[in-house]
Parts: C-alpha cells; structure tokens; sequence
C-alpha cells in the first residue's frame, strides 16, 4: 500500500507519481492543507484548488474510493497517514520553487525517520527542471537556444489513471474546508470553474477554433484565442503530456503557417519550462533580481500611484483595463500583463517586487516561476528580458493591440462611449475635451515621455554609466 500525495497534480489521468503509486498495490490518494504554503495564496487561487479539490475526490468516489484530506504540517501528517493506512511508501511529483524544495527535503526526512519509503517523481514539467543545459552545463538564460534543445528532446507519454482495482478502499466523511475555514475572504473575482474536463474542454476548445490563428491573434486582448490553461497547468488538472501530445497532434495535421501558429504555442510551454529551469536553478530569484546592476535600482517608493495602478485608475486606458480585468477576472491577458508590468516598473519607477505580490494576491494563475520571470522580464532584470531602454510607450501598445479599444471598453465603462482614436489619444487631449469626454475617468496620473527618460536615467546609474 503506498499514499499518494496530490499537490500540484489534482487529476488523476497522466499523473506519473500516481501511477508510480498505482503499481505497487493499492493506492490511497491524500491532500494536506498546509499552513505555510496557503500563507503564500490568494483567494483565488484558493478557490480555484478548492472546486479541483472538489473534482478530484468526485473521482475518486466514483471508483469506491476517496481522497483522504487533512489540515496540517505534512511532516507530521504523512507519517500518521502511513501508520493509519499501514503504507510502506509515499509518492509525490516533483517542486520547483525553494519554499516547495525545503518543504519537500522536510518531508523526506521526517518519512525517513518513520521508515516510510518516498518517491518524487517528474511531472509538472515535460523535461526534469534543470536537465536542460547550455554544453557548459549552465542553466540557459537566452530563450532561443533553451527552446530548440527543448522541442527536439523526447517525450513521455501521458499514463493512464489507475484502475478502480489500484485505488484503496477508502472514504474520508470530512467536507473540503470552506474558505472561510482557511481563513481567506471570498475573492473579489469570478474565479473560473477548475477539474480535469473543464480543463480539457478548454485544451479541445482552444485546438479546434484557435491554434492556427494563435500565432496571429495571441497579442490582441479582445480576441481571446489563447487557450486559458495557464490555471490548470499551475494546478496540474490538467497534465502537461496530454497538453503537449494535442499540440504534436495539431503541428502533425497540417504544414507552413499553420503549423507555424501550432508551433507557437508549444514554444509558450516552452517558456514556461524555461523559467521553471532558472528557478530550480537558483531559487533566490523569487526575491532578487536576476540580472546584476553595479549599484542598486533606484525604485520610486510611491503608495499613492501603487495604489492607481492596483485599482486600474492610472489614466492609461490600455493598463487600466488591465488592472480591472485581474480584479474582476483573476486573469489577465498577456500582452497586457506584459504593459501593466512596464507601465509599473518604466513609468511609475516603482519596484517589480511589489507588482508581483500584487499578481500572486490576485491571479487565479500565480506560478512563482512564471510570475517571476514575466516581471524580471518586464523590469530589465530578469533573464533574456527587454532591454532596460526598450520602453513600452502604453498608448501605441493600446493602438497596436486593441485598435478598436474594444477590449478597454470592456473593461473601463466610463471609455465606452470615447471613440477609439479618442481613447488612444487619451494623454494628448486637453483636460476640458477629457472632462467632457468622460467625467467619471481619470487624467493620466504621469507624463510617460517624462518617465521614460527617467526610468533610462535610473538604470544607466544603476548600470554605473
Ligand atoms: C508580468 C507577467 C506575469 C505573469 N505571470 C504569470 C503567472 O503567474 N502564471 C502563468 O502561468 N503565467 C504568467 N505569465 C505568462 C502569461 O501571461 C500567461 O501564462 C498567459 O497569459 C496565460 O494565459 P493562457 O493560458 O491563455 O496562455 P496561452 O497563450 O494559451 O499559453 C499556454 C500556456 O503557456 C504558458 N505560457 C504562456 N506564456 C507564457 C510566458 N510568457 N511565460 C511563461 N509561461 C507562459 C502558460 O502555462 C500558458 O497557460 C505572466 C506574464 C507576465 C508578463
């Protein structure tokens, strides 16, 4: 009898530790609510991992089993499983970030001290992090070279789930907790629905109508071709091989631009992948820059213009929306977390440190890795980031990528009835034609030509220049 131990894995198809588990008896499936990694989430993420919580025990109830949850420290808690179910071994999938890795080398210890055997095995990821290396054997800081080496290694194949005769005779009559137990508010978005079908309804969804326009379409907001897994991923309802057997699928169907579009998507897994590596490879990046300056960045500490950029009320059409959309959706669309992270770091001058918390509070999506390497990356301090004098400016961005400001609207009511050149043209308009334009919407809180030379002048300095 062994336990497995769901974490970032809440399905039960391709899911390696479970099948790991699967094949040496019966198996009993556990989840531990763990105080020190729910002091790092926000609601909705809670909510979110909630309703897959959900999910997955209806699956297992299904096969006349169940999955055993418990609230404490899983150093004291799986070993008392193990003694309960009399199981002589735990499998778990393998963590990236340090908090995860110090939890996890905690665990071992404690189950070595209960003669209790434990296996981690590989799974959020296609490719073991850390096993993809420049010839040097350092981890990759340039994208490019990370992704060939990438897509050109082999895949595993998604396994099956275990057979209702590989999962124990369990029940466990416990409710899952409330948020409320965990001690967190309701989130202020509409969290989207979790689970393994939901999952790959969207995964079916997103091939069927929007794999070969995604190469052209990914940058424009207000069409919504992406594929919306990014939750799933974080949460593993869904599993990375199945993700990745859908788009070797969809890249095998078809030639030239359409396979182009397919392959395009792969290399946003891809990057996903690449940040998981430069995070197992040195943790301390979810604190400090990646990049060396010679002397400190001179951030602005500013509350009051953190606090307009937090409530979408900057002045800035295109980052405003943005900022609306992560509150009322928990999600927000690349291309513009992309300019809110500019916008904070290049034209407010103020920490990237701070949008992150920001991002980790209110993303049903927050993934260390990937949160961490889209800021570094916005703030010219990460790996293979932009280029500390390559600005966004956010009203060509907002032209460029939501021409029709249909994705503002969407999003700032008091813009929905601007025309669009009038909504692009937003900082530019004198105050009386804003005022009767839309009253209700702010001016711009800072003058971004200003700004931009400022944030140039702040990291030649730190540069030493
Ligand atoms: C400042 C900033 C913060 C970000 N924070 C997060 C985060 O906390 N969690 C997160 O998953 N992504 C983050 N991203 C990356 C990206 O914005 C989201 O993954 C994407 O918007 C999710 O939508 P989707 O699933 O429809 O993406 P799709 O375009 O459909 O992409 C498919 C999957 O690829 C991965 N992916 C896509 N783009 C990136 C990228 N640039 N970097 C790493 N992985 C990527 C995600 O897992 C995503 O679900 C961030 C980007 C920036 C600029």
């Amino acid at each position: 009898m062994r336990l497995h131990w769901h974490r970032r894995d809440l399905r039960a198809t391709d899911n390696p530790g479970l099948a790991a588990a699967a094949t040496d008896g019966p198996v009993v499936p556990v989840f531990v609510f763990d105080r020190d990694v729910l002091a790092y989430a926000g609601p909705p993420r809670v909510a979110f991992m909630l309703d897959a919580l959900d999910s997955l025990r209806s699956w297992y109830r299904e096969r006349d089993s169940d999955l055993v949850v418990r609230r404490g420290d899983p150093r004291e808690v799986l070993p008392d499983l193990a003694e309960t179910f009399d199981a002589d071994g735990v499998t778990w999938g393998k963590e990236v970030s340090g908090l995860g890795r110090e939890r996890d080398a905690a665990v071992r210890k404690a189950l070595d001290d209960a003669d209790v055997t434990r296996q981690s095995v590989q799974d959020a990821l296609l490719h073991e992090p850390g096993s993809i290396r420049t010839n040097q054997g350092e981890v990759y800081s340039v994208f490019t070279y990370f992704w060939k080496k990438w897509r050109d290694r082999e895949t595993d194949d998604p396994a099956d789930p275990p057979t209702a005769d590989a999962l124990a005779d369990v029940s466990d009559d416990d409710p899952l907790p409330t948020l409320a137990d965990l001690g967190f508010d309701e989130p202020e978005a509409d969290v989207p629905p979790a689970g393994t079908e939901t999952a790959r309804d969207l995964l079916r969804a997103f091939y069927e109508d929007d794999i070969y326009d995604y190469d052209d379409r990914r940058d424009y907001p207000a069409d919504e071709c992406t594929s919306r897994l990014s939750a799933h991923l974080k949460f593993g309802t869904i599993g990375i091989r199945e993700v990745h057997d859908a788009v070797t699928e969809a890249k095998r169907a078809v030639e030239g631009v359409d396979r182009d579009s397919a392959e395009e998507f792969e290399s946003q897994l891809a990057w996903r992948e690449f940040y998981s590596h430069v995070l197992w490879d040195d943790p301390s990046v979810v604190t400090e820059n990646f990049k060396q300056y010679e002397r400190p960045i001179g951030w602005n500490h500013d509350p009051e213009t953190l606090q307009a950029w937090k409530d979408g009320e900057t002045g800035y059409p295109i980052v405003d929306a943005g900022m609306r959309q992560l509150r009322a959706e928990a999600y927000m669309h690349n291309r513009v977390r992309m300019i809110v992270a500019s916008f904070l770091t290049k034209d407010l001058l103020i920490d990237w440190r701070e949008g992150y918390d920001w991002f980790r509070e209110k993303l049903v999506d927050h993934d260390t890795a990937n949160d961490n390497g889209g800021w570094q990356w916005a703030a010219s301090t990460g790996t293979d980031a932009q280029p500390y004098f390559r600005i966004f400016n956010p009203m060509t961005q907002g032209e460029r990528y939501d021409p029709d400001a249909e994705y503002i609207r969407e999003y700032v009511p008091e813009l929905r009835d601007v025309p669009a050149d009038a909504v692009h043209e937003w900082h530019e308009l004198d105050a009386g034609r804003r005022q009767m334009l839309a009253p209700e919407y702010p001016d711009p809180i800072v003058d971004h030509s200003q700004r931009r030379e400022q944030a140039i002048e702040m990291f030649e300095t730190a540069r030493g220049d």
